[in-house]
């Protein structure tokens, strides 16, 4: 767990501003939500974050510690993404470990992390299996496991749920919400899906091209949106 902070981040893609100078500080284990419309700067604020892109100017802090210049791999945090392909000529269970075993972690020590990830996701009985062999859900679930093995500082999520069917969306909802409730892992979570804001996240950013509109809890957003375009994004259906 840890702190994440932002301070005055810019980002420039050539000549077009894409972040403007944006402050944002997420306390140790809390889980906020980054909303708004697409193409608003969600995924490059996540990305910047992660270190998969770099800053323009300004600083960003995880844990207290100055990552801005560091690579992904130095940052102790674990990202899922939309599109999380998974290594289809591995089994469950070497999928999960992959990471730690890229990063040269003992046999035994991976053994046990990928026990403990699947036991808290449900994947126990399947950890043989491979890819092909899984239904979607499990697919998303064993994306999930290849983030938490590591057991990294802050969780970044790039709108995991958008390809995955109404119902499961709905059960996988909860189901990283109690993974967030027993691990207590900082989290930031992109979604453009306000329902899934309103109901997953402690805190919720709203984003409007590149600037942040209004930060509050759920209940705040809704009951004094701070303006129209808050208003208009909490108040309208998914
Ligand atoms: P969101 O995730 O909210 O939909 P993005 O962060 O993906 O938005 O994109 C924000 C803006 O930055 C968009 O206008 C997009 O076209 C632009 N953008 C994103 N990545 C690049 C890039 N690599 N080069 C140029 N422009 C980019
Ligand atoms: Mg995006």
């Amino acid at each position: 767990m840890a702190e994440v902070l932002l301070s005055s981040v810019q980002k420039r893609f050539g000549s077009v501003n894409v972040i403007h100078g944006l402050d944002l500080h997420i306390p140790d284990g809390e889980f906020v939500a980054l909303v708004g419309p697409s193409g608003c700067g969600k995924s490059t604020l996540l990305r910047m974050i992660a270190g998969l892109e770099n800053v323009t100017q300004g600083s960003i802090r995880i844990g207290g510690r100055d990552v801005t210049d560091l690579d992904p791999k130095d940052r102790d945090i674990a990202m899922v993404f939309q599109n999380y392909a998974l290594y289809p000529h591995m089994t469950v269970a070497v999928n999960m470990g992959f990471s730690l075993e890229h990063r040269g972690r003992p046999k035994a020590e991976i053994a046990e992390r990928v026990r403990w990830a699947a036991e808290i996701l449900g994947l126990s009985q399947l950890l043989d299996r491979y890819p092909r062999q899984l239904s979607g859900g499990q697919r998303q679930r064993v994306a999930m496991g290849r983030a938490i093995v590591r057991d990294p500082q802050v969780f970044l999520f790039d709108e995991p749920l958008s390809n995955l069917d109404a119902k499961l969306r709905i059960l996988m909802r909860g189901e990283i919400k109690g993974l967030h409730q027993r691990l207590k892992t900082t989290t930031v979570y992109v979604t453009h899906d306000q329902v899934e804001a309103m109901t997953m996240a402690d805190r919720i950013v709203v984003l409007n091209a590149g600037r942040v509109e209004q930060v509050g809890t759920p209940l705040e957003l809704f009951d004094r949106p701070a303006n129209q375009f808050v208003a208009g994004f909490i108040g309208s259906p998914a």
